[in-house]
């Protein structure tokens, strides 16, 4: 069975939901972060892109926040395209981990394994895995490099952000020597830290998410560009991936309840990929308990709600 859906319904349910979503004012900003805790925190933005690269846009679509976990996906589809899916997931997993997304157990409970790229231990081994090892100047042109191609534009690392969270991630720098001690990180552990770090940093706006979404939505080509940015094989993967722990602890109630395979940062940002549909993308600074913004998570349900979205759904949609 399948359905069209038109451009203009797909237009008319974002604003709806971007309508409905901006009185959602539950959660705080992230506080441990000190740059996070003073981001004005009734911005909101609401992004779409299309496999043709048709945008439909709404609120602060161009305020540069801090991209945070979202970069987790951008760097694990880089190793992937460097190394290969099954080798990331034999060197670091693709596992739900039911856990916070600083969790030192993520690397404990599964045989020192650290289960997936996109919670903190397993970005920090994909930094780790790049290429070329002992270079952290060129593997940060291989991230920025491979962001770029996403987005569609470069990202800037905003200082503050970068120095904000360098003062203050003891625990990330824990999780390094544990990842060291067990064998799961692949080069230098401060320098694969300090990359994970001033990938965390990059200022990114909504519409940049969106085009990054669509990217892999669109099997890898950026609709916005039109140039390739990874090989199609990536794209399941990661959509995968996304789909069993992109909202940490609350991933299965998210995936429940809203059938879009996404991922979230603590700057607010979430992407979500519908495959060969579209790519959706919003911010907004309040998080939930499990550092997941509350007012992107309420627009992204109520857009998928509108149009009876889900990847669970036995209806296939096309576009008109
Ligand atoms: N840089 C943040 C950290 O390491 C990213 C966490 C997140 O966005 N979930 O804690």
């Amino acid at each position: 069975m399948s359905r069209l859906i038109t451009k203009q319904q797909i237009a008319e349910a974002a604003e709806n939901a971007y309508t409905m979503a901006r009185v959602v004012n539950g959660g705080h900003n992230a506080h441990y972060i000190p740059y996070l805790a003073n981001v004005p925190s009734d911005l909101f933005a609401l992004t779409i892109t299309l496999p043709d690269g048709t945008t439909f846009s709404y609120g602060d679509d161009e305020y540069v926040f801090g991209i945070e976990s979202v970069s987790k996906v951008a760097t694990a589809i880089l190793a992937m395209k460097q190394w290969s899916p099954e080798i990331v997931l034999e060197k670091i997993g693709a596992d739900a981990t039911g856990l916070p997304f600083s969790s030192v157990f993520s690397i404990l409970l599964e045989n020192d394994h650290p289960t997936t790229p996109l919670v903190n231990a397993g970005a920090i081994a994909a930094c780790s895995m790049l290429k070329p090892f002992g270079k952290p100047d060129e593997k940060w042109q291989a991230i920025v490099g491979n962001m770029t191609a996403l987005f569609g534009s470069e990202p800037q690392v905003l200082k503050e952000l970068y120095r904000s969270e360098s003062d203050t991630n003891y625990k990330n720098r824990s999780m390094a020597w544990l990842l060291k001690k067990h064998d799961r990180l692949y080069d230098d552990p401060m320098m694969s830290l300090d990359l994970y770090t001033r990938q965390c940093s990059l200022g990114v706006n909504c519409r940049q998410l969106a085009a990054m979404a669509a990217t892999i939505a669109n099997d890898g080509v950026n609709p916005v560009t039109g140039d390739r940015a990874f090989p199609a094989e990536i794209s399941p993967k990661i959509v995968s991936m996304m789909a069993s722990v992109g909202f940490y602890q609350h991933t299965g109630d998210w995936l429940f309840s809203s059938g879009l395979p996404a991922k979230t940062g603590v700057g607010g940002g979430i992407v979500g990929v519908l495959p060969g549909l579209m790519g959706i993308a919003a911010f907004s600074p309040r998080l939930d308990d499990a550092g997941n913004s509350v007012r992107a998570q309420a627009a992204l349900k109520l857009f998928m709600q509108t149009l009876d979205l889900g990847i669970f759904n036995t209806t296939q949609v096309e576009l008109a």
